[in-house]
């Protein structure tokens, strides 16, 4: 009898229940892992509570999980199951997450600690649009003809790789799970996916709705466990031939350092970012610091994409600082727990990642930087931290060269275009820019001269199925989301015909 956990949700913006297998998803069953005694528990950011505990795995766990996706991708997957059916399993796939999308959203609340209406309309939303957006390629994936010499020519296939392997961070889980498995099930690969230890809820009841749509066992799989056991074993499997994994720079060198020793799988990796705003004086002054704000303290800052460098024009420096101000003030007001109504502010993740942005704040007071406002805890129990911005920054200082992954901006006064340019790429990182002008040709000339996998024109944080996604320089490898992420989940096979010709 499978193991299972059921949450009640009785709360002012949902009310129902969320039942969960708490054990390890291989071959369309719920199994406990080789170490049966093996679990961690699943803390409630908002009150630092212990809501309940799940099973992980190991090496021998992966093993398992990588024989059976094998065996899926040769005898009911990959190249034996047409794209039609692998786009009505997926259009099916899409349907259930939808019927579920409150369920869903709020279990991601809980986990996560982001506001019920911001999983729903931001998180869930969006893995509903991209399974359908992937739907639509699986049967679409087609390769060429190429005219070589009379008598001859040649084509090419577009084939799936396999078993792939897909790590997840704990910031949008099912959001960046949803951008590796679409792709990979619509182009026909096999999954041993690794949620993050911290937020494995919404993995698990997404495995049950898999099984519900009706894919063959073993095409998707789950091991929950810790990064260095699980997540490097599936990075070193001589059987997955493709990784894609979203997290820390420094872990990402990890998996490509594993990938390269144990078979040259592919790698695809979305990193870490120090992303730059960039607010000229002809900007739309509120529209700019909502958006700015929106950049920077979204999801709490735990975002990859967070706008956490804003230079602002010298002169509207003044009125933007203190406009934003206001805006910081006004989510400390609306500070709260996933299912307030009023919430616009939630928690950090962990204790450990609010001890990371507390220690990050210390660094930037201890280098001579001044906090605005922010800059403290706030209540007593969960990891909330105050919307904080830094003024007086020096480019030296770690608060503008690393990524705090939390609510913590810089605002950085500039005068002249060619130096703001120079100072925006001024990092080791290059995962998005936004450019704040109503002046389009400067706008377009701006984002163009900025080196960043994505680019927002007076906007931030945007993110649609059909658009490409990723980092220039350390903030990644690949794209994904768009056709794009169709040739990272596809090889090409040429295949040269002979109509005759004799040697
Ligand atoms: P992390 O790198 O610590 O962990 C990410 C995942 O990797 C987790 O599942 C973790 O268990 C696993 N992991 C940890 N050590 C591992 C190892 N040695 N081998 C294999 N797997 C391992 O990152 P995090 O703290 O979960 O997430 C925050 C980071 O993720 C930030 O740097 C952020 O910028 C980045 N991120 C990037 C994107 C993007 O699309 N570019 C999106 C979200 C988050």
């Amino acid at each position: 009898m499978a193991e299972t956990f059921t949450y009640t949700f009785d709360t002012p913006v949902y009310k129902g229940s969320a039942t969960i297998h708490t054990e390890l998803f291989v071959n369309g069953e719920w199994v406990k892992p080789v170490d049966k005694a093996a679990t961690i528990d699943v803390v409630n950011p908002a009150t630092g509570k212990v809501i309940t505990a799940v099973s992980i795995g190991s090496a021998a766990d992966v093993d398992i999980a990588v024989a059976a996706a094998l065996k899926a991708y040769q005898t009911s997957w990959g190249l034996k199951c047409p794209g039609t059916t692998r786009a009505r399993l997926l259009n099916k796939l899409a349907d259930l997450v939808e019927k579920h999308l409150d369920e869903l959203a709020a279990l991601e609340a809980l986990d996560v600690g982001k506001s019920f209406y911001a999983a729903r309309g931001g998180d869930i939303t969006l893995v509903v649009s991209a399974l359908r957006y992937f739907a639509g390629w699986a049967d679409k994936i087609q390769g060429k003809t190429i005219e070589t010499h009379e008598g001859k020519f040649a084509y090419t296939r577009r084939e799936p790789y396999g078993v792939v392997g897909q790590i997840i961070p704990w910031n949008f889980p099912l959001v960046t799970g949803i951008a590796k498995i679409a792709p990979a099930l619509a182009t026909g690969n096999t999954i041993v996916l690794k949620p993050s230890e911290l937020t494995p809820l919404t993995a698990l009841r997404f495995a049950d709705l898999i099984n519900e749509a009706g894919f063959p066992p073993g095409v998707f799989n789950v091991v929950n466990g810790y990064g260095p056991t699980v997540g490097a074993a599936i990075a070193a499997h001589p059987e997955i031939r493709k990784i894609a994994f979203t997290g820390s720079t420094l872990v990402g060198r990890s998996i490509m350092r594993a990938a390269a020793e144990s078979n040259l799988k592919s790698v695809t990796l979305e990193l870490g970012g120090k992303s730059p705003t960039i607010i000229f004086d002809d900007a739309d002054l509120e529209q700019a610091v909502k958006w700015a704000s929106m950049g920077v303290f979204y999801n709490a800052g735990q975002a990859c994409i967070a706008g956490s460098r804003i230079f602002v024009h010298e002169g509207i420096y003044d009125q933007f600082l203190e406009k934003m101000t206001q805006v910081a003030q006004g989510l400390t007001n609306a500070t709260g727990g996933p299912f307030e109504p009023g919430t616009q502010h939630g928690p950090l993740v962990s204790q450990t990642q609010f001890d990371r942005v507390m220690g990050y704040i210390e660094s930037g007071k201890s280098e001579g930087a001044k906090v605005h406002i922010g800059g403290v805890r706030l209540g007593n129990e969960g990891f909330f931290v105050q919307p904080t911005i830094f003024t007086d920054v020096k480019p030296e200082m770690r608060i503008i060269r690393e990524e705090i992954f939390g609510p913590v901006a810089a605002v950085i006064k500039f005068k002249m275009e060619e130096e703001v340019i120079e100072a925006a790429n001024n990092t080791t990182y290059g995962l998005s820019c936004m450019v704040m002008s109503q002046n389009i040709s400067r706008a377009l000339r701006v984002a163009h001269a900025l080196e960043a996998g994505s680019a927002w024109i007076n906007s931030a944080q945007e993110g649609h199925p059909a658009v490409p996604f990723g980092g220039y320089k350390q903030s990644g490898i690949g794209r994904e989301l768009g056709e794009y992420a169709l040739e990272a989940y596809t090889q090409v096979k040429a295949v040269h015909v002979n109509l005759g010709l004799q040697l």
